[in-house]
């Protein structure tokens, strides 16, 4: 039986989550699908920033520091994150970028490594993981000759027995959407005396996430994407406890020092989680960051994480139901797994041709989703990506379902949008087919 307008409209007002969207700025006459990549703006951040500015530094200038709890926000946040990722209260700071975290965590699990299994040599990560990962994975492996094996997800669990001594890998994979089984992946990597590194980029906010039940080793995420932190916000940092002493990250600035303020000439790592902080942390953008955080506080009355992935199925699982009744005979094939245990919390489609033209002819009527150019890397068999003959994973239009503030019938209008778009040929015109520098 096929879907209808009544139908999502009837899902939104039996919605347990609907208040939570009233907690964010959603611009009229837009539909929202790309808070994977930037979340939205939180009402209370306009407000809560001037107040930082006027107030805390306007008026009471240094004195903030202590007076209005800067000196441990990095910490307070953290504590935050960490009920969104199965973390305990002291074991995450909110600090630095996701690419810089990495390059902590992946330092300190190599040095542990060494000293555990000095033999094992390589770091495994896969092909399809975001490049900052990638790259940042490759300089570190260069700088301690490590060597850097990239494989397909197929390939992980044989490549744990060569001499894997770090397994680093993205949870939600950030082109596909697809969603790695965590506990299993990381009980495969410690049988075989290897350590493994998450990253939960599309994941915290979006996905129940454990990783003390996973007994993972290090874990990041990203501040900006699902948390609704703006712009650039602090990403942050997991270590596992029995991890957090012993080892020190490299970035050994002040602020991950025992007693910055002893001023001593020698650095003395602070215990815990504290010394993967390095410098001077930016308070304006943790400010915010606890604006999009202590929204998830609210929603924890109403079911918390499990609610909020059994929304985003629900919404996803509605968009996969409707392209494939609505918008079949144009070429869309789907990327992400139809396993909700598989899945993440977007959806991705894939199209031989047109796709960035497609997601701008949307963008133009107000359906924000991105494209995401296929891997000409990966001979999958599937579609090539170009006509050229070159192999690889066709390109993607991805759609984000952020379960806070999406809704069902948002769902609906922005496969009428596509549908659309697809039947008038109107993602042929010139303008949509002219690309910009951030896709
Ligand atoms: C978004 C994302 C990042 C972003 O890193 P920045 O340092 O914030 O630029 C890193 N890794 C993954 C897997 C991501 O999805």
């Amino acid at each position: 039986m096929s879907t209808t307008l009544n139908h999502c409209r009837a899902l939104d007002a039996g919605d347990p989550l609907r208040s939570l969207r009233d907690h964010f700025v959603l611009p009229e006459g837009v539909i929202y699908l790309d808070g994977n990549s930037l979340g939205v703006l939180p009402k209370t951040a306009a407000a809560r920033v001037a107040e930082v500015i006027t107030r805390e530094w306007g008026q009471d200038l240094i004195r903030s520091w202590n007076s209005a709890g800067w000196f441990n926000l990095p910490q307070r946040l953290g504590d935050k994150i960490a009920s969104l990722i199965g973390a305990g209260p002291g074991e995450v700071v909110a600090t630095d970028s996701t690419s810089v975290n990495l390059y902590k965590v992946l330092s300190a699990a190599l040095g542990i490594a060494a000293e555990d299994a000095p033999d094992k040599k390589t770091v495994i990560s896969e092909r399809s993981n975001f490049p900052t990962d990638l790259y940042i994975a490759e300089g570190l492996c260069r700088e301690r000759g490590y060597k850097l094996l990239l494989v397909e997800p197929d390939g992980i669990l044989p490549a744990l027995h060569g001499d894997a001594a770090v397994l680093m890998l993205t949870h939600v994979n950030y082109r596909t959407g697809a969603q790695h089984d965590m506990a299993a992946l990381t009980a495969a990597a410690h049988a075989t005396g290897c350590l493994a590194v998450w990253d939960l980029a599309h994941s915290a906010g979006a996905v129940p996430v454990d990783l003390n039940a996973a007994r993972a080793d290090f874990a990041v995420g990203c501040g900006y994407k699902y948390l609704n932190g703006g712009p650039g916000a602090p990403a942050f940092v997991w270590v596992q406890p029995r991890h957090a002493d012993r080892f020190r990250q490299p970035l050994s600035g002040w602020w991950g020092h025992a007693a910055p303020f002893e001023f001593t000439p020698d650095y003395r790592p602070a215990p815990g989680i504290t010394r993967y902080l390095c410098g001077t942390q930016p308070m304006l953008s943790l400010a915010a960051l606890e604006c999009g955080l202590d929204v998830f506080g609210t929603a924890e009355s109403l079911g918390g994480m499990a609610a909020l992935r059994a929304k985003s199925l629900a919404l996803t699982d509605l968009f996969i139901d409707l392209v494939e009744q609505r918008c079949a005979g144009h070429g869309l094939g789907l990327a992400t797994p139809r396993e909700h245990a598989q899945r993440g919390s977007q959806v991705c489609l894939t199209r031989k041709d047109g796709a960035y033209a497609i997601v701008q002819a949307l963008i133009q009527r107000g359906v924000i989703g991105d494209f995401r150019a296929g891997d000409p890397s990966t001979g999958s068999g599937q579609a090539p990506s170009t006509g050229s003959g070159r192999t690889g994973t066709p390109d993607i239009l991805r759609f984000g379902f952020t379960p806070l503030y999406i809704g069902f019938e948002d769902v609906w209008h922005a496969v009428e949008h596509l549908k659309q778009v697809l039947e008038s040929a109107e993602w042929q015109r010139p303008e949509f087919n002219q690309k910009h520098a951030v896709t």
